[in-house]
């Protein structure tokens, strides 16, 4: 449907885009009006109408005479209530203009804070690409590391390694890891939690790698029961430090499992094992309340793209915008960090788990 200053338009996947046209002077009250949540822009008006001001999606207005003081840009209708600009992200009603009364906005993480990608796979298991192709886009987009984690054998559909295999890739990594400066290359694997909660490779193997992400790819009718005790125990396992797609969800799919979010939370700060934020768009799993309850209790994040061809590496962003959604910060994500400080916490986490916690 169209008309003189506003259109709609059906997208792929039947996501509706609205277009309209605006004057200048209200086009920041336009976007602002647009983006928030509908809670964030009630409160505005209430707080504008106790300052005897009025906003629109035309603007902010004084009465009376209704003069325009503000609608040009964002920041303007803020600053017309007395507050600073709001991102967009956390326009929902939810501690974000009382956070903003007190100056105690968050610094939220941003795509240029990303130093690299922890979760990649590659031909090894059921990627699209060798080693080569994906170290190459990974360093076309200025990334300083990325971690390969291919699966493990138990997921016989997607060629998991076993040990042997393993072994073979971390050969070939070294032989990467010797041509290039100022980019590393880190052995990993994405291992599979079983049913039992055991891990898909022995502890000597595990033990053997740079970093362990572990994800749960079956058993997704269990009991909340059973499937938090299989996540807390890949929590507390000596060599796990990341815990991926953590609720296992597929937008528009399938729910995630049934799972005890705040309980494994809570083990993971305990543990100090990372939680990820799943970039691919139909998983963006954690979502923006498990992150800020990630954040209450002072949990790592990974934000990881998961990616099994190059192009998926730019996916990223909608990870980094759900990570802001959640009020994460820089200081919160884990691949925000230079090469040095990432081995260091990769370090640590091992240390404080060997030496039994706290
Ligand atoms: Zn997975
Ligand atoms: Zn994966």
């Amino acid at each position: 449907m169209h008309g003189e200053t506003r259109s709609s338009i059906l997208a792929d996947q039947d996501i509706q885009v609205d277009l309209r046209v605006v004057d200048e002077a209200s086009f920041g009250a336009a976007l602002q009006y647009f983006t928030g949540g509908k809670q964030h822009n009630i409160k505005l008006r209430e707080m504008a109408l106790r300052a005897g001001l009025k906003v629109n999606e035309y603007g902010v207005f004084r009465e009376p005479g209704e003069k325009r003081i503000a609608g040009n840009t964002e920041e303007g209708v803020y600053r017309a209530l007395g507050l600073p600009l709001i991102p967009p992200e956390l326009r929902e009603d939810t501690g974000e203009v009382e956070a903003a009364q007190s100056g105690r906005l968050p610094g939220l993480v941003e795509v240029g804070d990303i130093k690299g990608d922890l979760h990649i796979h590659t031909k090894w298991s059921d990627g699209s690409h060798d080693l080569d192709t994906i170290v190459r886009a990974a360093r076309q987009r200025g990334y300083r590391y990325i971690a390969v984690t291919d699966h493990t054998k138990g997921l016989g559909v997607a060629h998991g390694l076993d040990g042997a295999r393993l072994a073979e890739q971390a050969g070939a990594i070294d032989g990467l890891n010797a041509q290039y400066k100022g980019f590393r290359v880190l052995k990993g694997t994405e291992v599979d939690i079983r049913s039992d909660g055991t891990l898909d490779l022995p502890d000597d193997v595990l033990a053997g790698l740079d970093i362990v992400v572990a994800s749960v790819h079956s058993g997704f009718k269990q009991s909340r029961e059973q499937i938090t005790k299989r996540l807390l125990a890949a929590v507390r396992h000596p060599y796990v430090s990341v815990i991926a797609h953590p609720t296992g969800r597929l937008i528009g799919e399938r729910d995630g499992y049934a799972v005890d979010m705040e309980a494994v939370l809570k083990e993971a700060a305990r543990y100090g094992v990372a939680m990820e934020i799943n970039a691919y768009p139909l998983r963006l799993d954690l979502n923006d309340s498990q992150i800020r309850m990630a954040r209450r209790y002072g949990v790592s994040l990974a934000i990881s793209t998961d990616a099994h061809v190059t192009t998926q590496l730019d996916t990223m962003v909608y990870g980094v915008a759900m990570a802001r959604r959640g009020w994460a910060e820089r200081g919160d994500v884990l691949n925000a960090r230079e090469y040095g400080p990432l081995r260091e916490w990769l370090k640590s986490c091992r240390v404080k788990k060997a030496k039994g916690i706290r």
